[in-house]
């Protein structure tokens, strides 16, 4: 039986391991951290649990697909429920938006604004939709080894068909004019660490997918995909090895034969990598020459999604209210995002996200209590890399101070009993993300589908990629995407 190695028990690594598993391989896993996820972690303190990172399950159908390959019942392992309405929007000025999928509701929203911009808002969904279907099929679930995979005729009109040169907010502006739906359609550019005044328009299917195919809860919260990932593959008969570093991966004369771990090389007949691409490219093959273009100083000079800060509050009270996920914009959102990609500042005037878990599940705080999660996006490491405890302890009452004054949390200070928070250096450090930047390499056209690094290595045989800085991008479906094509290039070279 043949062996493969695994490295990181990210969400990545976890569902290529299980695929493998599954396929009839030898898997053995090692990851760093104590616990599987990732940026998936948890955190338990004082009667409180938090996800660490990801929170808005999209893509459903994703999720569940490893573990139907791997012949069990995803309802046994990751039960899901619906999140209705999916998401309150908070503006400055202006009223509220609540953006149902339920398309009476929706439109009763759109309605409520204007015709015109319910006609538009449809349009562009219909207009968005089509692109999905194209990018799906031609980007989305294909992986690139040869230049010839990329530039052929179908791929090439697939392309010309995206229309992706424009950004998010220009594109959208076209359809609405309602500054509120523009700023809801465009912000979730967001959620893979891309500006929406920049990144290519057709991250704009963000939206779109959690409109058309839902936002869901997972029972106990994120985190229950981590471990059920990893109870899968032990089930299937892999080994996971925690708190054990892969320190390189080794390879000669162009093959991979294994990894080193405390000093010693372990062998393996592949090695699929699930660590930061950039980190991996950095450390785990200190031999430039081993790495053809990804030389230390491509890797400095690619392009970085942003970081986030975040707070994990338990409270000693309840609040009202219902939503799951709330976003409060910028009062001026455009210099907001200016400052987290271009200026590299800190927001004096942030957007930020809440998230409050215990409302769909009680399990996760005290009774009568409850836990907030709260997330701010700020620039990556090399734009902006002041985290020491004085600069934390002032963005917290910063953003404190900003809950306050917008949110329905008026005396949130005075009921705070359990405080932990995460930056940027706590990403690079805990889960060694390159800058910290939690969303990897920033999906620019430059670093897109064939021009982001592939799923196979082009440098050495039997090295695998998959994650947020591999083909096709971020986000929890996308990596686990990475993940299966991680899982058919390795397949192909069997063949
Ligand atoms: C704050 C935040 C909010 C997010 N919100 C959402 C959301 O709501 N919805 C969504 O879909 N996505 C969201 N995302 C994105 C999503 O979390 C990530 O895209 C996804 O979890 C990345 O998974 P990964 O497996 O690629 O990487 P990681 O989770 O980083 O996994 C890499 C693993 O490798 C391990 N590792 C690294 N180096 C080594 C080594 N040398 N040896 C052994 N192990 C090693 C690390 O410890 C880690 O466990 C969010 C991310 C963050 C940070």
């Amino acid at each position: 039986m043949k062996k493969i190695i695994v490295v990181g028990a990210g969400v990545a690594g976890l569902s290529a391991a299980v695929r493998l598993q599954k396929l009839g391989y030898q898997v053995e896993l090692f990851e760093k951290d104590s616990q599987p996820g990732g940026k998936m972690n948890q955190i338990k303190k004082d009667g409180f649990t938090f996800d660490v990172g990801p929170t808005i399950v999209m893509m459903p159908d994703i999720y569940q697909e490893v573990f139907t390959f791997a012949g069990v019942n995803p309802d046994d392992y990751i039960p899901m429920e619906k999140v209705e309405p999916m998401l309150k929007l908070y503006f400055s000025q202006e009223e509220p938006l609540t953006l149902s999928n339920d398309l009476v509701e929706l439109t009763k929203t759109l309605e409520s604004i204007s015709e015109e911009d319910a006609q538009g808002y449809f349009a562009f969904l219909a207009d968005i939709y089509k692109r999905y279907i194209i990018a799906k099929d031609a980007f989305i679930n294909k992986s690139f080894r040869s230049v010839w995979d990329f530039y052929n005729p179908k791929s090439l009109w697939s392309g010309l068909k995206l229309r992706t040169f424009n950004d998010a907010y220009s594109s959208i502006s076209k359809f609405v004019k309602d500054e509120r739906l523009r700023k809801s359609l465009a912000f979730q550019t967001l959620y893979i660490g891309v500006s929406p005044y920049q990144g290519p328009s057709l991250y704009t299917i963000i939206p779109m997918i959690e409109l058309f195919y839902g936002v869901y809860f997972i029972k106990g919260g994120m985190f229950t995909l981590a471990t059920s990932l990893a109870k899968l593959l032990t089930e299937l008969g892999g080994t996971i090895h925690y708190n054990t570093p892969i320190e390189e991966i080794v390879i000669e004369d162009k093959k991979t034969t294994g990894v080193k771990v405390n000093g010693e090389k372990i062998s393996a007949d592949a090695v699929v990598c699930g660590a930061d691409f950039p980190y991996a490219m950095e450390k785990l093959i200190p031999d430039e020459k081993k790495r053809g273009k990804y030389t230390d100083k491509k890797i400095q000079q690619m392009e970085y999604s942003c970081s986030c800060f975040l707070l994990y509050l338990g409270l000693d009270k309840e609040y009202a209210g219902k939503n799951l996920h709330s976003i409060y914009f910028a009062d001026d959102f455009k210099q907001n995002v200016d400052d987290l990609f271009e200026l590299g500042h800190l927001p004096e005037d942030p957007s930020f996200y809440l998230y409050r878990p215990s409302k769909m599940d009680k399990s996760l705080a005290p009774e009568n209590q409850e836990g907030l999660y709260v997330l701010v996006p700020v620039p990556e490491l090399s734009k902006y890399d002041d985290w020491s405890d004085e600069a934390v302890a002032k963005y917290r009452d910063k953003v404190i101070a900003k809950i306050k004054n917008k949110t329905d949390f008026t005396d949130i200070d005075q009921h705070i009993i359990s405080e932990s928070y995460y930056t940027p250096d706590d990403f690079k450090e805990n889960f060694n993300a390159y800058n910290g930047a939690t969303f990897g390499l920033k999906p620019t056209l430059k670093q897109s589908n064939y021009y982001r690094p592939h799923n196979k290595f082009a440098y050495a045989e039997n090295l695998y990629f998959c994650g947020s800085s591999t083909h096709p991008g971020a986000g929890v479906p996308i990596v686990m995407q990475s993940a299966k094509l991680a899982v058919e290039e390795l397949l192909k070279d069997e063949e």
